[in-house]
């Protein structure tokens, strides 16, 4: 037994908790949660607690379905606000394996290690920090009706409207308790649109804070009688959830993307980077933007006092809030960064992740020469002349963003073989889903008119 082991174990008995719950990530990023007596986690450390793969979202074929989840102790975190009457409850996320002790392919966890270890070899940490927005309305069923915003604020909004001020101090308390540092927090845009930023840290850690805030955001809203959401779109004429996200490349001490040198304070490094997440942009989009509803999303809107800030575009800049990525102005070296602003709330972060390193990586490797940036409003252009400017549409829908990544040898490799052909199929099947259910819209338009 390690001494991570052995702190887990002494903390459990020295505040006398009687339940771990013991977290894992199925492939559409949904968390999933095995409740164990302290008793029985000496041996899970040993052996891992057997769980039933093909009864998860993406896990395994039904004749090959054992499969092993094993604590992760360095992610041991106790919920003090959790306590449900008698004591405390800890968590620990689990990376899965199969019965021969090899890393499931299946789990989220171990695609984003992998990509991390491609890095390592290039001398590479990758560090992120997500802006998570989201929406708090009014609790009521779920029945496709419009749901009503907790508040009417808008943008950094000092409300007198107590539920979101409240929330928020609760949440970012709840969050600061369990160990995940909160940079900002604010009002966005929208009525009821919350934003609460992660402080960054390495891109494994932050995928597992975003599955925990997740969780933790919900469970405040339960608590003060309101419903969280992470729907990438719940309102046609309101802004989205985007989860922008700043990643950056550390070798040692050092932020690899800074050269003092250049005029933009960028390195060779960062600008191949950069040129990597733009010429693979529309191979990933179908994992930062995972559901049909996303891709209400990313379309510029125009609201009566600004134009909403998600790409539609493939293209880079400094202050242009229309990119796809943003350089944003970084006053110390270690601070030099790039921010996606594609990827929204409802992403497995932890497939995002592996798959926007992944691409960036890609441009290392090959030496990719960035185009200029764009500091113009993309979206203000005609269609000829972005086409002339080389800025591709992203896909405009589900479907057109599968139909793109099937044909990636970048995304098949970073997802490995059989998250990959799970991924499309679960997709396809949702697209179809979607297609030939008629809408409220359609009624609408067509019903009286036609
Ligand atoms: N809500 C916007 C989006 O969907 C982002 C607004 C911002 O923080 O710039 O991406
Ligand atoms: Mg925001
Ligand atoms: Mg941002």
């Amino acid at each position: 037994m390690d001494r991570q082991q052995e702190f887990v174990l002494r903390t459990l008995e020295e505040r006398d908790i009687r339940f771990v719950r013991l977290w894992f990530t199925d492939v559409l990023g949904t968390l999933k949660s095995v409740s164990v007596a302290p008793a029985e986690l000496e041996s899970a450390f040993e052996e891992g607690i057997g769980i039933d793969g093909s009864a998860i979202e993406g896990f395994a074929r039904v004749f090959e379905s054992d499969m092993v989840a094993m604590p992760d102790p360095t992610t041991f975190q106790v919920f003090p606000f959790e306590g449900g009457g008698s004591g405390e409850s800890a968590r620990m996320f689990c990376d899965i394996l199969l019965p021969d002790g090899s890393p499931a392919w299946a789990d989220p966890r171990h695609v984003l290690r992998r990509a991390l270890a491609r890095a390592a070899e290039k001398g590479f940490t990758f560090y992120t920090h997500p802006e998570v927005e989201f929406f708090l309305v009014q609790d009521g069923d779920n029945d496709g009706s419009v749901p009503i915003p907790v508040d009417t604020g808008g943008y950094f909004d000092h409300t007198t409207h107590a539920v979101a001020r409240d929330f928020r101090r609760q949440a970012v308390l709840a969050l600061e308790r369990i160990g995940i540092s909160v940079e900002f927090s604010h009002h966005e845009v929208a009525p009821g649109q919350q934003e609460i930023d992660l402080r960054y840290a390495d891109a494994l850690t932050t995928a597992d804070n975003i599955m925990t805030f997740r969780h933790v955001v919900k469970e405040v809203a339960l608590s003060q009688g309101v419903k969280a959401t992470f729907m990438p779109k719940p309102y046609t004429d309101q802004p989205g959830s985007g989860m922008h996200t700043h990643l950056s490349l550390f070798e040692g001490e050092r932020n690899a993307f800074y050269d003092g040198e250049d005029p933009q304070k960028l390195s060779k490094t960062a600008r191949a980077f950069i040129a990597g997440l733009l010429v693979h942009a529309r191979e990933y989009t179908a994992v930062t933007n995972q559901w049909v509803n996303s891709y209400k999303r990313l379309f510029p809107l125009q609201l009566p006092d600004r134009i909403t800030e998600s790409p539609a575009f493939v293209s880079w800049g400094h202050l242009n809030r229309s990119a796809l990525v943003r350089v944003p102005a970084f006053g110390k070296p270690n601070s030099a960064r790039v921010e996606v602003r594609s990827i929204d709330s409802a992403a497995n972060p932890y497939l995002a992740f592996a798959v926007m390193l992944g691409a960036g990586l890609k441009g290392i490797e090959e030496g990719y020469e960035l185009p200029p940036g764009a500091e113009d409003d993309v979206w203000s252009l005609s269609p000829a002349e972005r086409k002339a400017a080389g800025y591709e549409a992203l896909p405009e829908n589900l479907s057109e963003a599968i139909e793109v990544m099937a044909g990636s040898e970048l995304i098949a490799e970073v997802l490995g073989e059989h998250v990959f052909d799970f991924f499309l199929r679960n997709k396809r099947a949702e697209w179809e889903q979607f297609r030939r259910e008629v809408t409220p819209y359609e009624r609408q338009r067509y019903l009286g008119a036609l």
